[in-house]
């Protein structure tokens, strides 16, 4: 079993995919992605080559400044989609486009430079609120404090403006004014792919009413997904991708599926406004 063990760590090295490629000074000088358009194309993806398919042959197309939201049961495949988007995880068939772009194609560090996650429980790092939200040092304060008024924590900023410490783990702040944190910076670099994974608990429903209210009305540029744990949050997008099992069972408005009385968003609908 040595020699198996040695022989798969030989393979991860030689399978790691380049950070860097030659294409990728060609994108950045063009842009990209100017639109955020995002397509599934008979897309099928496993954990390992010894493991079962845990997203079945998708087909999805997203366009450009779309609010996606994403349901299903726990298990059906919703964090796997980010990890295909960050290629943390290789097709095993198909391909994921960024604006007609095979990401198979584009070097890691570009890849991953372009798409922003606002996770469930953000971790921040132990420094200044302008250090958290332009760690590469390359935009104005201005444009920060803008973006933290329409964010409405601009409270923050109260004592010590954008020196304002961050504690380790961002302990001195809520769960929901970390993702507002978050969310400042995708907006600020201007990300025309955000991914949310919606809070399962501990955000207040005023912050959580805030949330959905920046990414419909400030975010009308970036195409968004939220991995949603509550229909209520994703009402107002433009579509709904309901998983079941790794496979998309359902995809419309929430209007469309809500009409759909034998579908399962209606069953979550309808369970979620009892
Ligand atoms: P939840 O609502 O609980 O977050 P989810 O929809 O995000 O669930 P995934 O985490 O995407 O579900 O899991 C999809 C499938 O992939 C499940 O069958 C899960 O067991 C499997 N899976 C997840 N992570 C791994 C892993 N690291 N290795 C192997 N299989 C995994
Ligand atoms: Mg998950």
């Amino acid at each position: 079993s040595t020699s198996i063990e040695s022989l798969e760590a030989y393979t991860n090295i030689v399978q790691e995919a380049s950070l860097e490629l030659d294409t990728d000074k060609m994108l950045i000088d063009s842009n990209f992605p100017q639109s955020g358009k995002i397509e599934f194309v008979n897309y099928s993806v496993r954990y390992r080559p010894d493991t079962k398919i845990v997203l079945n042959n998708l087909n999805i197309l997203i366009q450009p400044g779309e609010k996606i939201g994403i349901v299903g049961r726990t298990g059906s495949g919703k964090s796997t989609l980010t990890l295909c988007l960050f290629r943390i995880l290789e097709a095993t068939t198909g391909q994921i486009m960024i604006d007609d772009i095979d990401i198979s194609l584009i070097g890691l560090s570009l890849l991953r430079s372009i798409i922003t996650v606002i996770p469930q429980d953000p971790t921040l790092i132990e420094g200044s609120l302008r250090e958290n939200l332009d760690p590469s040092d390359k935009y104005t304060d201005e444009s920060m404090i803008d973006c933290l008024k329409s964010l409405e924590i601009d409270y923050l900023l109260e004592e010590e403006g954008l020196n304002f410490m961050i504690k380790e783990n961002g302990d001195n702040l809520s769960a929901g004014e970390k993702q507002l944190i978050c969310m400042a910076r995708a907006m600020i670099r201007k990300s025309k792919i955000i991914i949310m994974d919606e809070a399962t608990s501990s955000i207040d429903y005023n912050t959580e009413q805030l949330i959905q209210k920046v990414i419909l009305k400030n975010l009308k540029d970036s195409t968004v997904l939220t991995i949603a744990h509550r229909i209520k949050t994703i009402l107002e997008y433009d579509k709904i991708l309901v998983f079941d099992q790794g496979h998309l069972v359902e995809q419309g408005s929430p209007k469309e599926l809500i009409e759909k009385k034998s579908g399962q968003f209606y069953g979550l609908y309808s369970q979620s406004h009892m």
